[in-house]
């Protein structure tokens, strides 16, 4: 019988049989263990995976895709399941491919601020791991997420008005394709006019054009001083204002994120945080040194006064700055604490920064006529920003949420904005890529997924809508 005829399940059946000679105590079938690889952190529907597979090396990776390529079967890459579109979830009789067992770091240049690592190894491990060089390394979004994983999600964080995102701070990788076949991308070099950029194709590409393995990172320099401040505002124009001033000023802020009162108000609940009040509040972090982040400071307290900001609270010593910080990298789970018997979906939209005003003013009228509670919070000096709406479990109560975060993207790709800053698509922004990049590209795309994966093992389903059938 031709191998493609066979039934889903003898093709599976055929990859794990191949792949027990070699790696039986790496494969688990376990009912727990196939639960925790049927979902992200979102709320789309949850699916069991047939099988799990804990790659150890890059090899491992090879032998699992070359597999799956020759019998037809869906694989998955799983980083730490800390995505919130339903990128993890696995169709039906596919494999779930672990790399959080690859932690090894590779390789640490310190005088070139360069390291290579394999690709599940967290980014709080690799800067646990790196401290006495006094590098770090400075994308941190919420989740425990591993470094592989953000690639795949072109994931950035707090820090990315300073220090960018992945796609700043990724200058190569090791993918395995589709066919099994092991391809390295970029190098240690910090620009390069060689060649297409096949290390900026692989970051964001969700798992559907290649498995990376190792990932050659950017590190930067600790700073020597930072300093950390919070300052409330009684109106939220006036905070994106002070934001957008402090951009156009060219301030090199560290951090400046938003939270608005409802949040706020999660925010002191939930991480005990004395002397705020449920108002609208920035945070601010300046690095620098001592003499740069005074100038700083001065700066954006000029601009924050001038817009009615109600005085900086400065967190003096390193405990105070840390738990300002995990306040606010804990904001989902104090929205979820609002409510704990309820579902969080967060909407991810970024617009040019002078017109995040207008979309919050039109979000906050969609939130009130769909009556749903959903704190506001964002990485404001990106112009990105998440609604994260709190629904009740429930088919209806799923709908009603899906149908306000429908209406923010909308408001967002009206004001020439993306649908997702840093999430990625998944399956939960799969109807917004036409409108947003327009038919010509998403058939671009769509050409690059066929040639890379022309049996579309590669996590199928997600990042690219359904199109026309593949004829080539
Ligand atoms: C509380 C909370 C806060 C968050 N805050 C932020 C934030 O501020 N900024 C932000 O960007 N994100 C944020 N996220 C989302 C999430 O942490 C990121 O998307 C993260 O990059 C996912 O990494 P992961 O290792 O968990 O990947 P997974 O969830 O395991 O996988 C994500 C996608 O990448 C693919 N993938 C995983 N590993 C690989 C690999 N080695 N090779 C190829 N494909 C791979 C998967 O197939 C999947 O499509 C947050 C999530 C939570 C729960």
């Amino acid at each position: 019988m031709p191998e493609n005829s066979a039934s889903a399940a003898d093709r599976l059946h055929a990859v794990l049989t191949t792949l027990r000679a070699s790696m039986a105590d790496q494969i688990s079938t376990a009912p727990s263990v196939r639960e925790e690889h049927s979902h992200g952190e979102a709320m789309t529907a949850a699916h069991l995976p047939e099988a799990v597979i804990f790659a150890e090396s890059t090899q491992d990776v090879s032998a699992v895709l070359s597999a799956c390529h020759a019998h037809r079967v869906p694989v998955v890459a799983f980083g730490a399941g800390t995505s919130i579109e339903g990128h993890v979830v696995p169709p039906e009789y596919a494999i779930s491919l672990d790399l959080s067992r690859m932690t090894d770091i590779l390789a640490v240049n310190a005088e070139d601020l360069d390291c290579r690592v394999q690709a599940g190894l967290t980014r709080q491990s690799l800067n646990a791991q790196i401290r006495d060089t006094g590098l770090f390394f400075p994308v941190d979004p919420g989740g425990e997420a591993t470094l592989g994983g953000m690639c795949a999600t072109r994931a950035s964080g707090t820090a990315a008005v300073r220090y960018g995102t992945m796609k700043e701070n990724v200058l190569g990788l090791t993918v395995v394709l589709a066919t099994g076949e092991i391809i390295r991308t970029g190098g240690r070099v910090r620009k390069s006019s060689t060649g297409y950029d096949l290390t900026s194709l692989f970051i964001g590409s969700e798992g559907t054009l290649g498995v990376i393995t190792e990932v050659q990172l950017r590190l930067h320099g600790r700073p020597e001083t930072l300093s950390a401040a919070v300052c409330q505002f009684e109106n939220l124009h006036n905070a994106v204002q002070t934001v957008m001033e402090i951009i156009q000023c060219g301030i090199p802020v560290n951090r400046v994120e938003l939270m608005d009162p409802v949040q706020m108000q999660a925010s002191i609940q939930f991480s005990k945080l004395e002397g705020y009040r449920a108002l609208t509040t920035l945070f601010f972090e300046f690095a620098g040194a001592p003499a740069a982040v005074q100038e700083q400071v001065s700066a954006t307290e000029a601009l924050a006064e001038a817009n009615n900001g109600l005085g900086f609270a400065w967190a003096e010593s390193a405990e105070d700055r840390s738990r300002l910080w995990k306040a606010r990298h804990d904001a989902f789970w104090a929205a979820k604490a609002l409510a704990p018997q309820a579902r969080v979906i967060s909407t991810d939209c970024i617009v040019p920064i002078s017109r995040l005003g207008t979309l919050i003013d039109g979000v906050y009228q969609d939130i009130k006529a769909s009556g749903l509670r959903a704190p506001l919070l964002g990485h404001v000096g990106d112009g990105n920003f998440h609604t994260l709406i709190i629904t009740e479990d429930t088919p209806e109560g799923h709908a009603q949420a899906w149908e306000l975060d429908k209406k923010i993207v909308a408001r967002a790709l009206a004001l020439e904005g993306s649908c997702s800053g840093e999430h990625g698509v998944g399956i939960g922004k799969l109807d917004f890529l036409e409108t947003e990049h327009g038919a010509g590209a998403l058939g671009v795309m769509r050409a690059l997924k066929n040639t890379m994966d022309p049996h579309r093992i590669l996590n199928p389903g997600k990042l690219l809508p359904a199109g026309p059938a593949y004829t080539g």
